[in-house]
């Protein structure tokens, strides 16, 4: 479902992000990303999503060979994914509702059906109470869940967390992290992030941890 063939990334400016990278995600795997700022974390999760290109090496994502797709393609790889990402922000401005729903507007959803999609994702996450609420009244863990509904709306094979729990307390970073088991038990696969590697060791999951790019043991 995920695999990378010795993937090495270089920004421009020459920073080796990720060097020679080997491994497969399975499909409906559910896998911990781990390691310090810089380790690469965030540059393996924007290979997966299409977000960056590698500079040699293949990324496969649902048999597609992320490497060699036009940028036309991108959109149709992306309908799969579902990202909570750090720089995918909140809109302030609008409600609880019209946030998840902005990604089933960029990809032209039924109205109807777009609503029905939008409840289900806020009620997976426990927010059906506060569709109505604006976002700056969330509590922090609050806001967090609504970047997971409007990840799930379009019900993506593959949801992507790039430290989804990193200014929670650990409460609430481990309710955050039971939410991604749950979406990991409906059969999406699901890769998640974080320095904090406690939080990891109860799931009995497969760590990958990463060191300046490279597998660390
Ligand atoms: P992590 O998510 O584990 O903190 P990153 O993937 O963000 O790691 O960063 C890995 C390395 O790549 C770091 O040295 C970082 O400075 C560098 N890096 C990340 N993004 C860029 C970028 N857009 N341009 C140049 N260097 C970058
Ligand atoms: P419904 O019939 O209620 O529209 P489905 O039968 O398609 O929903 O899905 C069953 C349950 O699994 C629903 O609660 C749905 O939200 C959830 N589900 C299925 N796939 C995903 C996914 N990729 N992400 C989030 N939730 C999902």
């Amino acid at each position: 479902m995920i695999q990378f063939d010795q993937v090495t990334k270089r920004y421009p400016g020459g920073n080796e992000a990720l060097k020679n990278l080997s491994f497969a995600i399975d499909s409906g795997e559910m896998v911990f990303l781990a390691g310090h700022s810089g380790a690469g974390k965030s540059t393996l999760l924007k290979l997966i999503a299409g977000i960056e290109r590698a500079t040699s090496g293949g990324v496969l994502v649902n048999g597609q060979n992320l490497s060699k797709l036009r940028p036309s393609q991108l959109p149709y790889v992306r309908q799969h994914i579902g990202l909570v990402f750090q720089d995918h922000k909140i809109l302030f401005d609008r409600p609880v509702f019209d946030n998840v729903m902005l990604p089933l507007n960029i990809i032209g959803f039924d109205r109807r059906d777009a609503a029905k999609r939008v409840r289900a994702a806020l009620d997976k996450v426990g927010l059906l109470g506060k569709e109505k609420a604006m976002p700056i009244h969330l509590s922090g863990g609050e806001q967090q869940r609504l970047c997971i509904a409007r990840a799930v709306v379009h019900r993506p094979s593959i949801l992507l967390a790039d430290e989804p729990s990193a200014n929670l307390d650990r409460a609430y970073a481990l309710d955050i992290m039971e939410l991604f088991k749950s979406f990991h038990q409906v059969g999406v696969t699901v890769v998640i992030s974080a320095h904090d590697e406690t939080l990891m060791e109860d799931y009995g999951r497969r760590i990958i941890r990463l060191r300046e790019g490279q597998f660390a043991a």
